[in-house]
């Protein structure tokens, strides 16, 4: 992806999150990775009801400024250690989604209660450690709990989605929102029963296809 189209999405992606209402206000961010060891994200305390192209910055492994002129997001830790972790991860999402905060506040996982959690997310969405927002304990722990899915709950904070690009990264926000809710609506009218095993292991089989065709087609 260029860099002027990863802008653009990265901006449009931030819109929809807002419209979506899976953030309020200046939370959640969204990026894009770039050749290089670069990213675009979306900047620091910006609303992202009305984020614009021109708003998101470009920055390096290290986070030193390319293009630009806001700060990076606060969470830019977090976004490059996934990038670190997972060459199949093009986009990543960061919202404060309800439902997904709400399962996140009791440091519950959702366990695998639906199939498209475990054909379009990888199973169950398990939930971090605490750690406080934008430091390095918190990326080091959303990571390691996001392991090889799509997505996972940072505790007490909200969740976090990835994808091959921005696009496919929100829409798997939204089915995460979607499992917290059906997680929570189901415990209330009674107690939601997982997939069986044999279930949720050819499922998962489909997951990793579908994640390995998503990294030959990134390469
Ligand atoms: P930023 O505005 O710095 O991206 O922070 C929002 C957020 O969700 C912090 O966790
Ligand atoms: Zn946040």
């Amino acid at each position: 992806m260029s860099i002027d189209a990863a802008k653009n999405q990265v901006a449009e992606v931030a819109r929809k999150m807002a419209e979506l209402d899976l953030v309020s206000g200046t939370s959640g961010n969204v990026s894009a990775r770039l050749p290089d060891g670069l990213m675009a994200i979306t900047p620091m305390g910006k609303s992202c009801e009305a984020m614009s192209a021109e708003d998101i910055v470009v920055v390096d492994g290290d986070l030193d400024p390319v293009e630009g002129e806001l700060m990076p997001s606060s969470e830019s830790l977090m976004h490059v250690a996934i990038y670190a972790a997972r060459e199949n991860v093009g986009g990543i999402v960061h919202t404060h989604a309800v439902y997904s905060s709400a399962v996140a506040a009791v440091g519950m996982t959702i366990p695998p209660i639906v199939d498209e959690m475990v054909v379009t997310l990888g199973g169950e969405v398990r939930v971090s450690e605490y750690g406080p927002p934008a430091s390095k304990a918190v990326a080091e722990r959303v990571c390691e709990t996001l392991g090889n899915r799509d997505a996972a709950l940072i505790r007490n904070h909200g969740a976090v989605a990835v994808g091959a690009d921005p696009e496919t990264a929100l829409a798997a926000s939204v089915l995460t929102e979607r499992a917290a809710q059906i997680f929570v609506l189901s415990s209330v009218i009674g107690r939601p029963t997982t997939l069986p095993d044999e279930v949720v292991a050819s499922e998962s089989a489909i997951f990793e296809m579908r994640r390995a065709a998503r990294r030959e087609k990134m390469r």
